[in-house]
């Protein structure tokens, strides 16, 4: 018989547990703050909870983390980490310490069904999505990582822009994030858990209803059609329905929304182009962080040059939107933005599909 994972329990799941087991049911919350508090997977540590009850948690759940398959260090300081999960299939997450915070970017999926054009987990398509469990797991992993790397700090910021489209994994994505800014449990304001969606414009409303999170939208283009061609996503939710339900979403940070523009070479990168994003955000709190197209294997898109890049960028900044220029990290590991697909080292430079059938090879191998 297989075993509950620890990880996908609530608090309420714990206290009904310790409540069956004719223990406190106040012992669940502390079962939870060893695991998402103290980074603990292991029961046998958990020194408040009596030995008959540890015995107990032993022997009646799966206490495992996914696999540490693979790290990979990025000459910027960020690291990817490639995750095995019990099914054998790939995710991963990347780490991103900088000097005043350490930033876990983490995945929502295995691969994803928006088939946005520009993005290398879009050609992957959807294989299953994760659990809260799951989750919750890379931020585990990442703070014992930070440990073993002889750092004193924990995770102090979670963007959700790894593999997946968070919002079509809506009850897992809310659940983790409870436990990610419950200040008992991860303790993160609100302000510094992001959840990036390429806009499904219900589960957006949805969210802004169940957890203070701060939200960022992969916008790419303000062109009705152009933005259908690049992300699928816009034929059944276009601009207008978009902006309908942002103008109502209950805002967390001082600027606003965050909308991700990824800047790629002759595309979407024109005066023109600026001019429609100014239109589309107008009368809303935005800031738009201008993201050069990340190259991948099979693309021929590629980010537009510097020199073309300020001109937009002062396009917006001249009518006072803040447009920063984000370089992701981890690029030479292909661990940026876009580039996530669940690759080993020697894998970096192939084709997803091409990873997607070694992959299935070897699971088929595995269930021999
Ligand atoms: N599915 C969610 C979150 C994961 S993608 C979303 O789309 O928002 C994280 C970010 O990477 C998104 O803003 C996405 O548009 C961007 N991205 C995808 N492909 C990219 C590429 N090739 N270069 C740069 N950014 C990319
Ligand atoms: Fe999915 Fe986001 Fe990539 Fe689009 S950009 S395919 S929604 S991960």
């Amino acid at each position: 018989m297989t075993h509950p994972f620890a990880l996908d329990m609530t608090e309420s799941g714990w206290k009904e547990w310790c409540t069956a087991q004719g223990a406190k049911p106040f012992l669940g919350t502390q079962i939870l703050e060893w695991i998402a508090r103290k980074d603990c997977n292991e029961p046998e540590k958990f020194s408040n909870v009596s030995s008959a009850l540890r015995a107990k948690l032993i022997e009646s759940f799966d206490w495992s983390l996914p696999v540490i398959d693979t790290l990979l260090p990025s000459g910027d300081g960020s690291e990817k980490i490639l995750l095995k999960t019990k099914d054998n299939l790939f995710t991963e997450c990347v780490l991103m310490p900088s000097e005043n915070r350490v930033t876990l970017c983490v995945s929502s999926q295995v691969g994803c069904r928006m088939a946005c054009t520009f993005c290398q987990t879009g050609k992957m398509g959807l294989t299953r999505h994760l659990s809260r469990g799951e989750i919750l797991a890379q931020v585990i992993i990442a703070n014992q990582r930070l440990k073993a790397r002889g750092e004193s700090r924990r995770v102090t910021n979670i963007v959700f822009m790894g593999m997946g489209e968070p919002l079509d994994n809506f009850e897992e994505v809310v659940s983790a994030c409870e436990v990610m800014l419950d200040e008992r449990f991860f303790g993160l304001s609100k302000h510094k858990v992001t959840v990036s969606t390429s806009g499904l414009v219900p589960a957006i409303e949805e969210l802004g209803r169940r957890v203070p999170v701060s939200l960022a939208i992969s916008l790419h283009s303000a062109d009705d059609e152009q933005r259908s061609g690049m992300m699928p996503v816009n034929k059944t939710y276009p601009l207008t329905a978009l902006k309908d339900v942002l103008l109502k979403y209950p805002v967390q940070t001082r600027h606003g929304i965050t909308f991700e523009y990824v800047m790629i070479n002759g595309v979407n990168d024109s005066i023109a182009h600026a001019k429609k994003l100014v239109k589309f955000l107008h009368g809303m709190k935005a800031k738009v962080n201008l993201i050069p197209m990340n190259p991948h294997p099979g693309s021929t898109m590629v980010a537009t040059d510097p020199e073309r890049m300020r001109e937009f960028q002062k396009y917006l900044t001249d009518r006072s939107i803040p447009a920063p220029v984000r370089y992701s990290r981890g690029q030479d590991v292909s661990g940026a933005c876009g580039q996530l697909a669940s690759k080993r080292k020697d894998e970096l430079q192939l084709a997803p599909r091409t990873v997607a059938l070694a992959r299935r090879r070897e699971w088929l191998e595995t269930r021999r």
